[in-house]
């Protein structure tokens, strides 16, 4: 029996899902595996946990567990789901990579789906699981495809147990035919329940013009016509990064002060009757000269239909009536930098490294006489459902990290988003009453847009997923029942690339083998490998880690691999300032940074460490400055990254620890730089790991082609690949260098290099 409180249950009698417990649980009793679709904020993910709670099946020392590809869904769904029930944090519970509050008494736990796939290595039939619910399943993230692969055999070797798993895929929207038409992944199609969801009609508003450039800027116009002019609502933009959600949020607040130059305000204080009172009082003002909005007139087309439709109403005058022009007219005057503090504006940041208790104000309600808007990356399409948002303004990007399948080259490009996508988005307006959606793009854009975005296991290297599944004695990974396979090429190079490493056993040299038959190949795991494969790192950097226990290099070893993992160590200084106050700021904090990573590269041998080197200084500094914000902004170092970095050295240490229990490991603050011999060392190892990323200098006599001045050449790329200018070793260009990854922007950029010079 639940406890709830009134106004709960009340909010929860609303959700649409709440019609269909009946039929979701006798679907869910009767058979082992059922997919349930819901539009967002149907109630999915809050309730389908509670109803499981209530039908039994966490009793008697068995647990409910739901994955999320994301880690701001598994912290905030916990915490809503425990409030909802009035059970405590202890009893519903999340897993995220670093942290957790699981306690023995747990009966439903919310976890990262990469969390429940590191319990699988571990326990392989999950037996402290009744139930297992792999949510956001239609975003397709690799872990979620792998789970739901390794589920379709787990759950029937849990009824030969004769303990019985259930497993419940959710998606938020109707694609579902990779699961349920796959006779390799399940051989009966499982049931599939589809909740209709009270979705509110959109009225979707094409830009007539698609700025190609400055989305941003459209967007902070579109953002400040909606608030000047619009009845209240709350707005939800879409941008694609956390630096721009940023840049955005100051715009804003600095156009519309919520509080004397307060930029954020957090809401417990409580705003003057007066501020309130002038605020409404200019609202009235504002409104009164636009024509009401009759709501009646507004379109009542579901999101996903009618597109064709769409172009006609689309002309933002339709909204606003007649003489208000609410087109936003791409050369629109910046009237809206101007600060007006009578229409103040709660502007919300909301992305997914964002720290929880920021991301908490979000499911707040806004401060009285405020509208709320929020500025969100992707994260806000379906994760998690804001309350109170009527106007969507969709950028229509969305930006996504593209690798080479030959050379690993990988680059972060913002493109268009997916039809799917951009009709997710566009649902968030309608979930409290008809809302609107505003596209900075035109309909033909968008008839231009790929109908869905393929799964991410088919655009990504594999040798991560490839390692996690040899060590579960999957050894034909092409056999593998995945929801959508991974090409051929992209397995062959994962293996490859593994056994080059060591941690898959050499086929037999029988001759030579077709890529085909290559891939074919079911090369066992070995015992490098198994250790690699208990390491939450990609396999070049476990390989290092499995090497570094002597000269004691496993300290540094671990402090490097952490902060090549997390990536992305120092601010980005390089951004357009805003103003010229901004680019002295600017100037100062490179120079700072510049002359702080030349001491952090140390001196004589060390320095060949490169920025490696620079990477183990800047941590070891700020550890030993006490790992502060004050220091990071100082000198120039992300102080997110550097907490993240943190705990992963210190999950890192446990893994050791629990390998080598005589390694007697623990995260030192006060480390000391490494010895000559130790970076000796050092750059062996690093070696072992990057051993194929090695780059040559082109010689003067070799230059051909003024493009190959100062470059470098591999043994993969016909094409020059260069030293970033943020690298310690830019001015050196040593003769040959090894290098973490390609990153391509204006040119290709080598990144985290070190130099293999001879002594
Ligand atoms: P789904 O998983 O189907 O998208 P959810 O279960 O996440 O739906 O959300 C159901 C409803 O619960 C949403 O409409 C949302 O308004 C509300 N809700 C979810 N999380 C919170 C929260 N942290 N605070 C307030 N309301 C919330
Ligand atoms: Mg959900």
């Amino acid at each position: 029996p639940v406890d709830r409180s009134p106004e709960m249950q009340e909010a929860r009698l609303k959700l649409p899902i709440l019609a269909e417990e009946q039929v979701i649980m006798e679907a869910i009793n009767e058979n082992p595996i059922v997919i349930i679709c819901g539009e967002t904020g149907s109630g999915k993910t809050t309730q389908v946990p509670q109803f499981l709670y209530e039908a039994g099946y966490a009793s008697s020392n068995g647990i409910i567990g739901i994955t999320e590809p994301r880690r701001v869904a598994a912290v905030s769904m916990s915490q809503r789901v425990a409030k909802e029930m009035n059970l405590s944090h202890r009893e519903v519970s999340y897993q995220i990579r670093y942290e957790g509050n699981v306690t023995d008494e747990t009966k439903i736990k919310f976890m990262t789906d990469g969390v429940l796939l590191k319990e699988i290595q571990k326990d392989f039939l999950l037996s402290r699981y009744k139930v297992i619910i792999i949510d956001e399943a239609h975003e397709r993230s690799v872990y979620t495809d792998i789970l739901i692969g390794l589920l379709s055999r787990i759950v029937p070797l849990r009824e030969k147990k004769r303990q019985p798993m259930k497993l419940i895929v959710m998606s938020a929207t109707l694609r579902v035919e990779d699961f349920t038409e796959n006779k390799r992944l399940f051989s009966a199609p499982p049931p599939v329940i589809q909740v209709d969801a009270r979705q509110f009609p959109v009225t979707v508003h094409f830009n007539k013009r698609t700025p190609f450039d400055d989305y941003s800027g459209e967007c902070f116009r579109k953002v400040c016509k909606i608030h000047r002019m619009l009845p209240p609502g709350g707005i939800l933009a879409f941008l694609t990064g956390q630096a721009e959600v940023h840049s955005l949020c100051r715009r804003l607040r600095k156009a519309f002060p919520f509080r004397k130059n307060k930029v954020e305000g957090d809401g417990d204080k409580e705003d003057t009757v007066e501020e309130i009172s002038k605020f409404k009082k200019s609202r009235r003002k504002k409104t009164m000269t636009l024509p009401k909005i009759d709501l009646d007139s507004y379109s009542v087309m579901p999101v996903d239909e009618g597109d064709e439709d769409r172009e006609a109403e689309t002309d933002d005058e339709d909204i606003a009536g007649s003489d208000h022009d609410l087109d936003l007219g791409d050369d629109e005057t910046e009237e809206g930098e101007k600060s007006d503090s009578s229409l103040p504006l709660y502007v919300l940041p909301l992305y997914s490294l964002l720290a929880p208790e920021k991301q908490a104000k979000v499911f707040r309600p806004p401060p009285p006489g405020t509208r709320l808007c929020i500025v969100a990356t992707n994260v806000a399409e379906t994760s998690l459902t804001i309350p109170g948002i009527k106007y969507v303004v969709d950028c229509g990007k969305v930006k996504k990290r593209f690798y080479d399948k030959v050379t690993g080259v990988s680059s972060f490009r913002v493109t268009w988003t997916s039809q799917a996508s951009a009709n997710q988005r566009a649902g968030r307006a309608g979930r409290t009453e008809p809302g609107h959606c505003y596209r900075l793009y035109s309909s033909a854009v968008f008839g231009d847009f790929e109908k869905f975005s393929p799964p991410e296991i088919t655009r990504r290297p594999v040798e991560d997923l490839i390692l996690q599944m040899k060590s579960l004695n999957i050894e034909k990974t092409v056999n593998f029942p995945f929801p959508t396979p991974p090409p051929t090429d992209a397995l062959v190079a994962a293996e490859e690339l593994l056994i080059a490493l060591g941690a898959l056993q050499e086929p037999p040299k029988t001759g030579r083998l077709t890529e085909l038959q290559k891939a074919k190949l079911s090369c066992p795991i070995s015992p490098l490998g198994t250790v690699m494969a208990s390491f939450p790192v990609a396999p070049r950097y476990a390989k290092m880690l499995a090497l570094s226990k002597q000269y004691d290099c496993l300290p540094y070893t671990i402090t490097i691999v952490s902060a090549m993992t997390v990536r992305e160590l120092f601010e980005e200084f390089d951004r357009p300032a805003v103003s010229e106050e901004e680019t002295e700021k600017l100037k100062g904090k490179r120079a700072r940074v510049v002359q702080m990573q030349r001491i952090w590269a140390g001196q004589g041998a060390s320095q060949k460490l490169g920025d490696l080197m620079v990477m183990l200084g800047a941590v070891g500094a700020c550890e030993y400055a006490g790992c502060t914000p004050q220091f990071c902004e100082t000198n120039g170092l992300r102080y997110k990254a550097m907490v993240e970095i943190r705990r992963l050295r210190g999950q890192l240490t446990t893994a050791v620890n629990s390998i080598c229990p005589d390694a007697g490991l623990y995260v030192d603050p006060k480390m000391k730089p490494p010895t000559a011999a130790q970076v000796t060392y050092l750059r062996q190892i690093v070696l072992a790991g990057l051993g194929d990323h090695i780059a040559r200098r082109i010689q003067a006599e070799e230059l051909l082609d003024e493009k190959w001045k100062n470059a470098y050449k591999t043994p993969l790329l016909d094409d020059p690949v260069f030293i970033h200018p943020n690298s310690v070793l830019f001015k050196q260009l040593p003769e040959f260098v090894v290098y973490q990854e390609i990153v391509e922007t204006t040119k290709m950029y080598m990144k985290g290099v070190s130099a293999i010079e001879p002594e």
